[in-house]
């Protein structure tokens, strides 16, 4: 049985759309190409299952449409499976019934959606296109071998009883499920992603994240031991956490160190394991030698973390620690549930840069229930962090309700969506009623971008600079920094 794990081209003149692994979707002038962790474990389990995979991902490797469809007639597989997201969804849709067109008496070509749009909304994909699987929750890549070995063992009828919770499937014209979605599957008996089939080449240079490359992605755990923030479009695949071994990360470190050379590596889990694994892992880096050979980065949230972690991560080889700031008032940290007190930013943005770490803070702007004073502060805060070095690098966004969030549903409580049309869910426009016009939440995110052209922000990058691969990531963070002001023109 052949399956071909794909991101299909999409049609749009709005840039190249980041939808592999991401939390956040937007159409970028400038790509960042995230390595899909999941979907690339899901290849490799097939293939260590017997099943036959074809890597093909048409936004990382430029594949035009037809090409695509060329690809497919070729190969001839089984299953097509799509990780998906709110902004694309409805292409995606296309893109299956097109396919189904390709279907000849002999030749029985089947579909499977997974991402957190189609956990938070399954039948809605069952009642727009003839797609004929939808896998719920965040452990897709066990459900996919799991649809997979069933779909082996009965070609033309699907034995149902033998599914995993959390698979939607079309059954005598109805639609139907194998119940809720479970994360019990143990991630250590996971296999390390195979980087040859998954082409890790394609995610490895073009990454705003990296200093040094090539560079690559691992998951250390599902996916953020906090989960609660109202925004976060991931706790919907996510609703438990769990983490690997500090062992089973370190071995795969290793072969990646070892084996593909590799010289930063991103860990994309949403905040990385803090207090004892965190401490563990740490030292396990620094007796393995991996911190003389490698930059590690990951997510971190603010006020989780002791001078010391930071102090001891600095030593293991750490470098940046991407911090979700969202706002600069503390009632909209409370509302978003952040769990978080303002003073805690400044504070661990100064611990971080006092011990050689590199925050990176993300902002978004667009809250329905802030007005344009509160949107400044939060402009000012982070203007103030960067220009005084205590933050390195910034992105600034729109915050988006995705389907599946509890802010989705207080803006369907409270009337604050503008559209449901899921292709505006793109941050080319605001989708919620803010008391600020959308002009001027444009021009805030942009105002962000624009700390980049402030002289005492130049001079300090520049005397900062120490070597050629700090040269060559300033020179790169220039690129994408134009390319993000003009990423939130309006259209
Ligand atoms: S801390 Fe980050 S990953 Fe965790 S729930 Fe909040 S937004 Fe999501």
């Amino acid at each position: 049985m052949k399956i071909v794990i794909s991101y299909p081209p999409l049609k749009t003149k709005k840039g190249y759309p980041t939808l592999g692994q991401n939390r956040q979707f937007q159409y970028f002038r400038d790509p960042t190409f995230i390595y899909p962790v999941v979907p690339a474990i899901a290849a490799t389990l097939l293939k260590e299952n017997g099943f036959e995979v074809v890597w093909n991902d048409c936004l990382a490797e430029n594949i035009s449409y037809d090409k695509f469809v060329e690809i497919i007639q070729e190969e001839k597989p089984d299953l097509i499976a799509f990780e998906t997201k709110t902004p694309v969804i409805k292409q995606h849709w296309k893109i299956i019934n097109d396919l189904y067109k390709l279907r000849t008496p002999d030749y029985e070509l089947r579909t499977v959606l997974f991402g957190d749009h189609v956990t938070a909304l399954p039948e809605e994909s069952f009642q727009n296109s003839l797609v004929d699987f939808v896998l719920t929750g965040g452990d897709y890549d066990f459900l996919l071998l799991n649809l997979c070995n069933n779909l082996q063992l009965e070609a033309s009828t699907l034995k149902t009883e033998n599914l995993e919770p959390g698979i939607w499937y079309r059954e005598e014209g109805q639609i139907r499920n194998s119940g809720q979605f479970k994360l019990d599957h143990d991630l250590n008996s996971l296999p390390f992603i195979d980087r040859n089939i998954t082409k890790w080449q394609l995610y490895a240079y073009k990454n705003g994240n990296y200093k040094r490359r090539p560079g690559t992605y691992i998951m250390s755990g599902r996916d953020c031991w906090w989960g609660n923030c109202s925004f976060c479009s991931w706790s919907t695949l996510y609703p438990k956490f769990r983490v690997r071994s500090v062992r089973n990360v370190l071995d795969e470190i290793g072969m990646l160190v070892e084996r593909q050379k590799i010289k930063e590596i991103m860990d994309d889990c949403g905040t990385f394991p803090v207090g004892d694994w965190l401490k563990e892992f740490c030292h396990g880096m620094i007796q393995r030698g991996y911190h003389q050979k490698i930059y590690f980065d990951c997510n971190m949230r603010f006020g989780a973390l002791s001078l010391e972690d930071y102090e001891l991560m600095k030593k293991a080889g750490f470098r940046l620690l991407l911090f979700g700031l969202e706002s600069a008032n503390q009632a909209t940290l409370d509302r978003l549930n952040k769990n978080l007190k303002l003073e805690k930013i400044i504070e661990d943005c100064k611990s971080a840069t006092r011990l050689g770490l590199f925050p990176h803070i993300t902002i978004m702007f667009g809250y329905p229930w802030e007005d344009w004073e509160d949107a400044l502060r939060t402009l000012q805060l982070g203007r103030w962090l960067l220009k005084k070095g205590l933050a390195y690098t910034m992105q600034a966004t729109l915050v988006v309700p995705y389907p599946g969030t509890s802010l989705f549903e207080e803006c369907k409580q409270k009337s604050w969506l503008k559209t449901i049309n899921w292709e505006e869910y793109d941050m080319k426009t605001p989708v919620m009623q803010t008391p600020i016009p959308d002009e001027k939440i444009m021009e805030l995110v942009q105002g962000m971008y624009k700390v980049s052209f402030d002289p005492r922000f130049i001079l300090r990058k520049l005397f900062s600079l120490k070597d050629m691969d700090d040269l060559r990531y300033c020179f790169r963070a220039a690129k994408k920094v134009i390319g993000h002001i003009f990423d939130f023109n309006r259209r």
